[in-house]
């Protein structure tokens, strides 16, 4: 434990809060992709210790969160035929579809597996050669490569009883739809499947205004997507937009580190990338780890939930591994094929959520009709969701006067528990 202390120390974390708030002379909004930064930020306390004039805006980076309802519902409806097994991740489980999550898909009788790894899948298929075995892989950059393994190893074992149903993003794309609205090719997301439509839903709770957006200074670019993409793959944005983007970690030092490093340039009139996270990511990323992702898979547009469809913002199997795309093998509908356009709830606006333009702790439905047990949207359910996060963290506080964002711990308390 002792290297996990070390970044959580507490004496070093007031010092770098103390910098920062010593070298901001205004107001900055700095916006955090991943969703594992914003739990980290809300349990440790780090927001307590930011000085009031930095405002932390949370990213759509948890991947659960932005896996569209149409690739759900086509993994509930895979899943309820009799002859498949299908896996994934526990936490996409519990994710409210348009006609059910896949846990209610299990108690209709579907094969719904849990899976730590893609390469379990594989041991599945090997084992049950009668069985369809459809693993539903969704992920940032940084669990592409393990989906990339497990289809060439299915391959060159010939297991044709293994399919990848994909739902992998890519984060530069989507940033480019928060810092340019417009680039977000349409917002509602339309679907070829039938859709049992709830009273209580509206097609224009996906499409919140652009007018909302909150104006963001300054980026911390998740670390563990640059260790497999690289700090370079970052230099474009900064760029195109004139912002700091800092590579950043996970742990609070790490976070505080990569605060004080964007305020410094935000506070100098520097744009451009900088790497806060040394010690595991190098500039160049992982070049076999991405060599294997460009083998299997193809950029794609694809829609994100919140989002719409994002130009290059997922990947597609590659024909050469047709043979084990779910996709192909179950002839699904591809989204500009749609019929009708789908609809979401509108008391979840998890949208907004994704887009930085609304705190979880504003929704009124958090802690109230929504919480872990009893999710509405997928930013409750996913263990890097940012209401998940706000949820426990009052729920750990409960008493305060308003929450997390007042609550009475500090980056020592969240440090020692
Ligand atoms: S708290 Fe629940 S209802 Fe509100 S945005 Fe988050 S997931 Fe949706």
């Amino acid at each position: 434990m002792k290297h996990v202390d070390e970044w959580r120390d507490p004496t070093l974390l007031r010092a770098i809060a103390e910098r920062i708030a010593r070298e901001t002379t205004r107001p900055w909004k700095l916006l955090e992709v991943c969703g594992g930064q914003t739990h980290a930020f809300v349990r440790f306390g780090l927001l307590d210790l930011l000085p009031p004039t930095i405002t932390m805006v949370h990213g759509p980076g948890c991947p659960v969160c932005v896996t569209p309802l149409e690739i759900l519902e086509h993994a509930r409806r895979i899943a309820l035929r009799p002859d498949v097994i299908l896996c994934t991740y526990g936490d996409m489980l519990r994710v409210p579809g348009v006609n059910g999550d896949l846990l209610s898909a299990r108690a209709d009788g579907a094969d719904v597996r849990v899976v730590s790894s893609p390469l379990e899948a594989l041991d599945l298929a090997r084992r049950s050669p009668d069985r369809v075995v459809v693993f539903l892989a969704v992920g940032f950059e940084t669990t592409a490569p393990a989906t990339a393994a497990l289809i060439e190893l299915a391959d060159r074992e010939a297991l044709t009883n293994l399919h990848v149903l994909p739902a992998h993003v890519r984060v530069p794309p989507a940033l480019d739809a928060l810092f340019s609205p417009t680039a977000t090719a349409n917002v509602n997301v339309n679907v070829s499947v039938d859709v049992d439509v709830d009273a209580n839903t509206d097609d224009t709770a996906q499409t919140p205004s652009d007018a909302d957006a909150p104006r963001i200074d300054g980026l911390l670019a998740a670390g563990h997507v640059c260790t497999i993409e690289g700090a370079e793959v970052y230099e474009p944005l900064a760029c195109r937009f004139g912002i700091p983007i800092v590579v950043t970690g996970f742990e609070p030092v790490d976070l505080l580190r990569g605060v004080l490093a964007c305020i410094r340039r935000l506070e100098r009139g520097q744009t451009g990338v900088e790497n806060a996270y040394a010690r595991i990511v190098r500039p160049e990323g992982n070049p076999l780890a991405r060599a294997a992702v460009d083998r299997v898979f193809a950029m794609a547009d694809v829609p994100w939930r919140g989002f719409g469809v994002l130009p290059g913002g997922g990947l597609a199997i590659r024909e050469r591994f047709a043979a084990h795309d779910a996709t192909r093998r179950f002839a699904l509908p591809l989204a500009s094929d749609a019929a009708e356009p789908i609809r979401e709830p509108t008391s979840c606006r998890a949208a907004d959520v994704l887009r930085g333009r609304l705190r979880p702790l504003d929704c009124p439905e958090l802690g109230r009709r929504c919480t872990p047990e009893t999710p509405l949207g997928a930013p409750m359910v996913s263990s890097e969701g940012a209401c998940a996060a706000y949820f426990s963290r009052r729920s750990a506080h409960a008493g305060a006067p308003d929450g997390a964002a007042k609550s009475a711990g500090s980056a020592a308390d969240g440090a020692t528990t």
